[in-house]
């Protein structure tokens, strides 16, 4: 039986009982296969896993978004009981903020103010403080990301090298849907027209990837034709998010808005 846990004293208490080294998977619940692909991917490094589920109000600069964000926990416990992951963590607000709010909080740095950080101001200082605190109250020795938010993989292993926090970062490839839309928590707010655009957005992102230089032309291209979506932003850059290199590996990394439905999407591109 997967352990549920909510307060850091019933934490402690259960990872005090549990084999050690251990595996954080950090989510924010509404769990769906690309974060059941990360559990599968911890628990074939270590027999304890424990899956965070907490929707961090640091990292929403939107009200209304964290407000309607899906909560889900019994469901998420259920999907998860087959992994035989070792333990939930599910906090309250108070449970991670005590004080109500923290004033330290962790500098992304310029790379938090680009691409995701240009279009959600405070985005990436919310999240990597969560993860931070993650790390520093279940002290994990590997914590499991999805590429899906490819800035924000980035971003922690950058954080965790600068800062000497001593977790191994493991990025796990996205987990899609038969059409190609990468699985998402927010993907039950699409309508049915909705859903298609989405699905063109993926197709269009894919295009550009299998065009190797020209993929930002392609991709911009390819969703000139769809109804019904507003592009934030299609870029190229290198692997570690800086800018893209004259020729190897590189991210095309995308976000659009479908009505109310912010979508993101990345997929590596090798350029000639
Ligand atoms: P979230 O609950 O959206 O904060 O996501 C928790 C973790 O699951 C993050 O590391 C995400 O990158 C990862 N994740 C979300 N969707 C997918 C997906 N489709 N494939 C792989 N990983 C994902």
């Amino acid at each position: 039986m997967t352990e549920v846990v909510h307060t850091r004293a019933e934490l402690a208490a259960a990872l005090a009982r549990l084999p050690r080294p251990h595996a954080l998977v950090p989510t924010m619940g509404a769990l769906h296969e690309g974060h059941l692909e990360l559990v599968r991917r911890a628990r074939e490094r270590h027999e304890t896993v424990v899956v965070s589920v907490f929707v961090n109000p640091l990292q929403f600069g939107d009200a209304a978004d964290l407000a309607r964000y899906p909560r889900t926990l019994d469901a998420d416990v259920a999907a998860l009981e087959p992994l035989q992951t070792a333990l939930v963590w599910a906090p309250g607000v108070d449970d991670v903020y005590p004080d109500g709010e923290v004033s330290v909080r962790v500098d992304p740095g310029p790379l938090g103010t680009v691409l995701e950080g240009a279009s959600r101001p405070g985005h990436f200082a919310g999240a990597l403080t969560v993860v931070a605190k993650l790390f520093g109250t279940v002290r994990p020795e590997s914590a499991f990301f999805g590429e899906k938010d490819y800035q924000q993989l980035v971003l922690v292993g950058r954080m965790v090298r600068d800062l000497d926090l001593g977790v191994d970062v493991v990025g796990v490839p996205t987990h899609r849907e038969d059409d190609g839309l990468a699985r998402s928590s927010r993907n039950v707010f699409l309508d049915d027209d909705g859903r298609r655009t989405a699905g063109a957005f993926a197709a269009a992102l894919r295009r550009g990837a299998d065009a190797g230089d020209d993929a930002v032309a392609v991709a911009r291209a390819a969703l000139a034709d769809v109804p019904g979506l507003e592009i934030d932003y299609i870029e190229l850059r290198s692997p570690d998010l800086g800018p893209a290199p004259g020729h190897g590996p590189a991210r095309l990394l995308g976000a659009v808005k479908v009505g109310s439905v912010r979508l993101i999407d990345n997929l590596p591109v090798t350029l000639a």
